[in-house]
């Protein structure tokens, strides 16, 4: 699923699928390093190819889920994606940003009851809601069609589902990853960056790793240009 997607920081080369000897089987590694030799690329790390796979989705639906990142992050997955009208697709990302926004708030109810403050914010994000509806009413559409939030969410929901089946559709699924994510940058040690993809330039996320695996510790909030806590405020021209 991540071939081709996963570079070499050192050699800029491809890594690719690899067997091993213990039962977790296979591992991303530097093709370079595996057909060349050490002498031409010095990074001979192996990603176990389940726990690198795994925490790819992981971090991604965690991007997408969480509000403060969603808008930027749909922004970016439409310039791949789609070719619609940019306003209305702008005004759909922020109501199903408020959609998140409502559904997190309900949960927080559910769990410690019907806090004032917290039933005044379900009604402010309503009316944001309302607002925004109103406005797309008035949107002219202009039939094309554009990815949105919940296109997004629907197909990480899928490739998480398939991790059980490394092996299957893995062309399918590596072209939907394509639309999400630019690549993965694996130094030989220390932390590796998942770049998304963008026209104007990249946002590299950190991810913390294990030594021999890709993450081991995901936090959506730790992203971006220079520890940019947002990870999402560079304008899009
Ligand atoms: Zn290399």
């Amino acid at each position: 699923m991540l071939s081709g997607l996963i570079v070499c920081a050192e050699c800029g080369g491809r890594f690719t699928i690899s067997s091993g000897n213990d039962k977790n089987g296979r591992y991303y590694r530097c093709s370079t390093n595996k057909n060349r030799g050490k002498q031409v690329c010095g990074n001979s790390r192996h990603l176990n190819l389940h726990r690198a796979e795994q925490q790819t989705l992981e971090f991604l639906f965690d991007r997408f889920l969480n509000p403060s990142l969603a808008e930027r992050s749909i922004e970016l997955y439409q310039q791949r994606h789609g070719n619609g009208n940019p306003h209305l697709a702008a005004l759909t990302n922020a109501q199903q940003k408020c959609q998140i926004e409502m559904q997190n708030l309900v949960e927080t109810i559910r769990q410690a009851g019907p806090m004032p403050e917290f039933l005044a914010a379900i009604k402010s994000t309503q009316d944001e809601i309302d607002r925004i509806e109103a406005q797309i009413k008035e949107e002219p559409d202009d039939g094309m069609e554009m990815p949105t939030l919940a296109d997004a969410i629907e197909e990480i929901e899928y490739l998480r589902s398939s991790l059980q089946n490394p092996d299957q559709d893995v062309e399918h699924k590596r072209n939907i990853l394509a639309h999400l994510i630019h690549r993965i940058k694996i130094p030989p040690r220390g932390h590796g960056e998942l770049e998304y993809y963008d026209p104007q330039q990249h946002l590299p996320m950190v991810i913390a790793k294990k030594d021999n695996g890709l993450v081991n510790n995901i936090s959506p909030g730790r992203s971006g240009m220079s520890g940019d806590p947002e990870g999402s405020r560079t304008p899009v021209s």
